[in-house]
């Protein structure tokens, strides 16, 4: 996507998308004459409602639901908090794997203080779980298993179907982040068998700030908002209309394209990969070459650091990310690729690139192009490349 101004060369999806102009369009009117709280009795509220009916029936169906399955909350990082908080008092041991989202991992960092114990699964060099890790680690206190579908850092996708059958054989609930993923692949949370599943919309070029928790009937987590009996008494809270309508919207319209858009994002990441480690030395892709979402690649290049790259891209109009978009502006290195095993100074000069439907294979010849020429300048002015380069075994 190009900024019409700045012309800005947007890799950055995995933080967020441009908001997709139906489901611009068909927000309006819930801004405007379409105003009513959707739990008023009278012609406006029950207007809402019955907007939100629909959209929830709309996205119960696309992702192989039911309508009452799927419980609106504000997004990716409260679903995900919900369904870790709502097993607080369910048992005394959680599963989940390394390199989960901040919105996973601090929640559980909270119930460990209060005495529940955490396993962190391990994903190895390629950032895929093994099934048989999980099967190990259960215990008969075991009260829950989230395990991300994909992970926003590296794309690496987990091979969930696998993971659920072996959480179902010990009849423990399964939760996925599936954040990343949906609108990206198709996702049938039946066919999955997984217990609960997170959801938002700004990762599929729907609005910011509404997201999804599916909780499969039977499941019980206990509730996180408090408040009214909006969402079937789960989650207290004036229904955000406009966004489930927009999320609903930007979801099919995803959905409806999703062969078409998987084929040319795919298409401009390979070539993308195959340049970046032909032409550049000393580069490295973090994660599975192949078992990974369509739209990201993730790169260490050693010798420089990720914000440094970062800057010059940026300055050259092109937006991309060093770690994730939650992390940055923490100095620490990311514990996803510190959990593949990269060194802490490589994981300092990693960069994602995450690209979109508006990307065209214009912007990534110039994006490498300047990309060469910013890891030349920095490499330029970095001692240790100069040391390493005045060495024998690289000349
Ligand atoms: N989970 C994953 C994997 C994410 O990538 C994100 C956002 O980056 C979230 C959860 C949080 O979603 P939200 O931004 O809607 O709170």
């Amino acid at each position: 996507m190009i900024d019409k101004q700045k012309k800005i060369i947007y890799f950055d999806h995995a933080a967020t998308t441009p908001l997709s102009k139906k489901a611009f369009e068909s927000m309006i009117p819930f801004f405007m004459d379409d105003f009513g709280n959707a739990s008023s009795l009278h012609v406006l509220g029950r207007k809402s409602a019955f907007a939100v009916t629909e959209a929830r029936a709309k996205i119960a169906s696309l992702i192989g639901a039911k309508t009452n399955e799927i419980y609106f909350c504000s997004g990716g990082t409260e679903s995900c908090n919900w369904a870790i908080k709502g097993f607080l008092d369910k048992g005394t041991h959680i599963i989940t794997s390394s390199i989960e989202h901040p919105s996973i991992m601090a929640p559980l960092k909270e119930l460990e203080q209060k005495g529940i114990k955490v396993t962190y699964l391990p994903v190895y060099k390629n950032g895929i779980v093994k099934p048989s890790d999980l099967e190990k680690a259960i215990t008969k206190d075991t009260a829950l298993i989230s395990i991300m579908f994909a992970n926003n850092e590296i794309g690496t996708i987990q091979p969930i179907k696998e993971l659920t059958a072996i959480a179902n054989k010990h009849k423990i609930p399964f939760h996925t982040d599936a954040v990343q993923a949906i609108g990206s692949m198709a996702i049938n949370v039946k066919d999955l068998n997984v217990d609960m599943l997170s959801l938002s919309a700004h990762k599929f070029y729907g609005p910011k700030g509404i997201g999804a928790l599916y909780i499969k009937g039977g499941i019980r987590p206990n509730k996180l908002i408090h408040g009214g009996s909006q969402e079937r008494t789960m989650r207290g809270g004036t229904s955000n209309v406009a966004a489930i309508v927009g999320c609903c919207v930007a979801l099919e319209e995803a959905l409806n394209n999703l062969d078409d858009n998987s084929k040319h994002i795919r298409v401009l990441r390979n070539t993308f990969i195959d340049r970046v480690l032909c032409e550049i030395e000393h580069c490295y892709l973090n994660g599975d070459r192949d078992r990974r979402l369509d739209n990201n690649a993730n790169f260490v290049f050693d010798f420089v650091e990720g914000e440094s790259i970062l800057m010059m891209l940026d300055l050259n109009g092109i937006a991309v990310s060093s770690g994730s978009a939650c992390s940055s502006g923490s100095l620490s290195p990311s514990h996803v690729l510190l959990s593949l095993g990269v060194p802490i100074e490589s994981a300092h000069g990693s960069i994602r690139f995450s690209f979109g439907i508006g990307n065209t294979m214009d912007h990534i010849n110039y994006a490498v192009d300047k990309l060469k020429e910013t890891i030349n300048k920095l490499r330029e002015m970095s001692p240790l490349f100069l040391q390493v380069k005045g060495d024998s075994k690289f000349v």
